[in-house]
């Protein structure tokens, strides 16, 4: 047996994530490896803080990127955060809501789950019911922007019933990071977690994190140590802010930060403002589109996250089919259903780079040529 390289062929992703990666991504990750505590690399990790901090829109000194996928992330937020026997409200309007509980249930907490339709947005009535039936919780946790659904909660409103009722919030950011605004100081987010494979058009496999000076101290008055060695933060920390004085935790993906400093970079050159406006540009001219083929979307207009666009698979269409017939003829990806929405809808990206309008183009028209 001979093995070869591996040598992908051009897709365009128009999926859940990984989405597009920008060429400056791919040139940057390419880049001569060097060591992690090179003083130039740990120069770069320094901008690579100040630029998530740009994104996530906050002045936290704890903004880091943690060396895995968004999962890790979100990981990284439940078990700082907690401790055995703690109560913590989980908003669950799809997949990733459901995942948030699994979260809790295996830091030896406690979830009460407030469930939304999916497709809908987590309705902060429900919410506040469960504030109040519940004084002991201690965290409410949210995804703000659902993939599996394409649904944009109202993190501004669900974190100021947090503090009302005196819960720190866990926010998971992994789909609305770079794609719709996300201001986390103004908003007052505790735990904050993304990925880099989604709005950010980054190679998968970092998540960025930020947590506010509460959360911090929450986790620096913990009786218990953090259940997991790699992602407790307090360790994790002396590595990314020792000041010039880094000790080693892990070997930093180097190769990957390069590539989520350059993708930083061209969101700071563009600026936010722009690139949400991006997005919203990509998902009128989609919709347009998608409605010309009488498809029709799961999620209500005022809910819609521009990024996400999860439409209902017409009768007669067969799902499966479609999909290959878009990646061998189209070299196009787009998302199937996940979870309750399994062979009922599709998901069509429009995250990062992807946000095109070459991009919606080919999407409309290899769709309506398979479709029919
Ligand atoms: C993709 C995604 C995740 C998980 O990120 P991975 O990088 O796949 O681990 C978590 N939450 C949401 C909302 C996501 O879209």
């Amino acid at each position: 047996m001979i093995f070869t390289s591996f040598n992908p062929p051009q897709r365009t992703l128009m999926g859940p994530g990984p989405s597009d990666i920008y060429p400056r991504v791919l040139q940057a990750q390419s880049r001569p490896t060097v060591g992690h505590l090179d003083p130039l690399f740990i120069g770069m990790m320094d901008e690579v803080k100040q630029l998530l901090q740009y994104a996530f829109q906050t002045e936290n000194p704890v903004t880091m990127a943690v060396s895995a996928p968004g999962s890790a992330g979100m990981e990284t937020c439940f078990v700082n955060l907690l401790e055995p026997g703690e109560k913590v409200i989980v908003c669950r309007n799809g997949v990733f809501g459901d995942r948030m509980r699994e979260n809790v249930e295996r830091c030896g907490a406690t979830a009460v789950v407030v469930d939304d339709e999916w497709g809908k947005p987590v309705d902060p009535e429900k919410v506040e019911q469960a504030l109040k039936a519940n004084p002991d919780a201690s965290v409410l946790a949210f995804v703000h922007a659902e993939t599996s659904t394409g649904a944009l909660s109202d993190a501004k409103t669900l974190a100021e019933l947090a503090r009302k009722y005196g819960c720190l919030t866990i926010v998971d950011t992994v789909t609305s990071l770079g794609g719709v605004p996300l201001l986390v100081d103004e908003w007052q987010l505790d735990a904050v977690y993304s990925g880099s494979q989604k709005c950010l058009s980054c190679v998968p496999g970092l998540s960025p994190v930020t947590f506010s000076e509460k959360a911090v101290e929450r986790i620096k008055n913990r009786k218990s140590k953090v259940q997991s060695w790699f992602l407790d933060q307090s360790l994790v920390l002396g590595y990314w802010s020792g000041e010039g004085k880094r000790s080693y935790h892990h070997t930093a993906p180097v190769n990957a930060l390069y590539a989520l400093h350059e993708s930083l970079v061209l969101l700071h050159n563009e600026g936010l403002e722009n690139a949400w406006q991006r997005h919203r540009d990509a998902h009128e001219q989609l919709k347009a589109g998608l409605e010309k083929l009488g498809l029709s979307f799961v999620v209500d207009e005022p809910y819609r996250l521009p990024q996400l666009n999860a439409v209902y698979i017409p009768d007669g269409v067969d799902d499966a089919a479609v999909r290959t017939r878009l990646l061998n003829d189209y070299n196009l990806e787009i998302g199937a259903g996940l979870g309750a929405l399994a062979g009922k809808a599709w998901r069509i990206g429009l995250m990062g780079y992807g946000a095109r309008r070459e991009n919606v183009s080919l999407c409309l028209r290899a769709l309506e040529e398979t479709i029919r």
